[in-house]
């Protein structure tokens, strides 16, 4: 069938989805284009809910991926506040909130993620937030405004940044987690003592190797009970302990999921013309095997990526992880993958917050942190991928260009 007569559908008007949309009329598509969004708002990005935006420095119009024009003028069918409720494979056919069927040539599936809720008691009273969406922003950053107590539940990416930005509002804050350190599991415990003692001297309260029995509170929550028997008197409670890929939809279709949408190289699911992006997406990654990356970045070129398989070009998604994070004056980059108990070799003194941070297997660059040091999470990605051993004295001096140490014996 001629490209125009066809309907390429996309569920999930979030980042990759976007993204991908914009990719597809880039890329000739004349077809029909649907973009399918359960949330009430046009596409936009997460990164600042936890950031500017909670705390009230940017607006929306910030955080959104297009102008408000942008789907009309390239002729997509921005569809929001419209859920996918299911999924013929072999009728080739979605089914809508409301019973609508839509029709489709070549799907993808760019649901994202959810965030995982604490299931103790208390956990429905008012002031217990998750955070995933701008309304979920809205509702903290209201908090946040009415300054008093927060008890942030959880030590990974979103609970330390929630925690810096109402440390920066005023508010009083305190940090359970079972972690011996903030982001271990990310960084291990050498670079996650860094973001403790960070957090520590902004006044952070940090409840380390605990956890939280139940929220307690008439209606809305007063105090937080944890295991070791304490109570914490507080206004409002984060729940930041994680998310799961929103593979509800592919699963009861019959796609195969496990820990996300299982892809190939190439996005494309188990089931042909059938594709997955973003946090959804579980890869057959070609360097590293199977992966699932829940960051910005993955969604912004895996989103392409997928567009491009459903036009039946396109090589296998082979980008390396890369991640960003901002907490009080600290911002760093993240590139590469490795295993928190990798050995850590620095440049620079992790104690003046301006270094890199390595972490290396067998003399070989798994990831590199580069930490209030910018320009060059390009050359960290290509010692990265040129993955030869490197001379360890080298990596440390900050007098050698990491380009030179790309070059490296094999
Ligand atoms: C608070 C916060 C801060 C973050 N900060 C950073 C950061 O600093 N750096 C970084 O690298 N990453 C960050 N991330 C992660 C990054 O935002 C995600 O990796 C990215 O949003 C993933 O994009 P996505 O399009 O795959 O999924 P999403 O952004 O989750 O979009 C998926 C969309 O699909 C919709 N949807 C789901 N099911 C259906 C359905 N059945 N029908 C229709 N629509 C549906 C959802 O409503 C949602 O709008 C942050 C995330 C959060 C929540």
């Amino acid at each position: 069938m001629p490209a125009e007569q066809q309907t390429f559908a996309i569920v999930g008007a979030g980042f990759a989805g976007a993204k991908a949309a914009e990719t597809l009329r880039e890329e000739g598509f004349d077809g029909r284009l649907v973009l399918l969004g359960a949330e009430p708002e046009r596409p936009y990005e997460r990164p600042p809910l936890s950031k500017d935006y909670l705390r009230g420095e940017s607006d929306r119009e910030a955080a959104s991926v297009h102008p408000a024009g942008f789907y009309g003028d390239h002729d997509i069918e921005l569809r929001t506040g419209v859920t996918a409720t299911s999924l013929d494979p072999a009728g080739r056919e979605l089914e809508l909130e409301g019973g609508e069927r839509l029709a489709y040539d070549r799907l993808l599936l760019a649901t994202g993620a959810e965030p995982r809720a604490l299931r103790i008691p208390g956990a429905e009273l008012d002031g217990v937030h998750l955070l995933r969406t701008f309304a979920d922003s809205d509702a903290l950053r209201a908090r946040l405004e009415g300054g008093g107590r927060l008890v942030v539940i959880g030590a990974g990416w979103i609970g330390a940044e929630v925690a810096a930005s109402a440390r920066q509002r005023g508010m009083d804050v305190t940090m359970i987690a079972p972690e011996s350190v903030p982001l271990e599991r990310v960084l291990g415990l050498e670079v996650g003592a860094i973001y403790r003692d960070l957090h520590r001297e902004h006044g952070v309260e940090l409840l380390l190797e605990s956890g939280v029995d139940a929220f307690e509170g008439d209606g809305a929550v007063e105090r937080v009970r944890t295991k070791d028997g304490r109570t914490i008197d507080c206004d409002a409670v984060v729940v930041g302990i994680g998310a799961a890929p929103r593979s509800a939809l592919a699963e009861a279709a019959g796609l195969a999921v496990d820990n996300g949408v299982l892809v190939d190289a190439r996005l494309e699911t188990s089931v042909p013309g059938i594709f997955a992006a973003g946090d959804l997406a579980n890869q057959l990654h070609p360097r590293l095997g199977r992966l699932r990356v829940e960051h910005w970045d993955n969604a912004l070129h895996q989103g392409p990526a997928a567009a491009r398989g459903m036009l039946g070009a396109g090589d296998g998604y082979a980008r390396l992880p890369y991640f960003f994070s901002d907490q009080y004056d600290v911002g760093m980059e993240y590139s590469g993958y490795a295993s928190a108990d990798d050995r850590v070799v620095f440049r620079g003194d992790p104690a003046t917050r301006e270094f890199v941070a390595f972490w290396i297997r067998d003399d070989r660059v798994q990831a590199g942190m580069n930490v209030n040091v910018w320009d060059v999470a390009e050359p960290i990605q290509a010692l990265i991928a040129a993955g030869g051993s490197v001379d360890l004295a080298r990596l440390a001096d900050p007098g050698v260009e990491l380009s030179e140490l790309a070059q490296v014996t094999p």
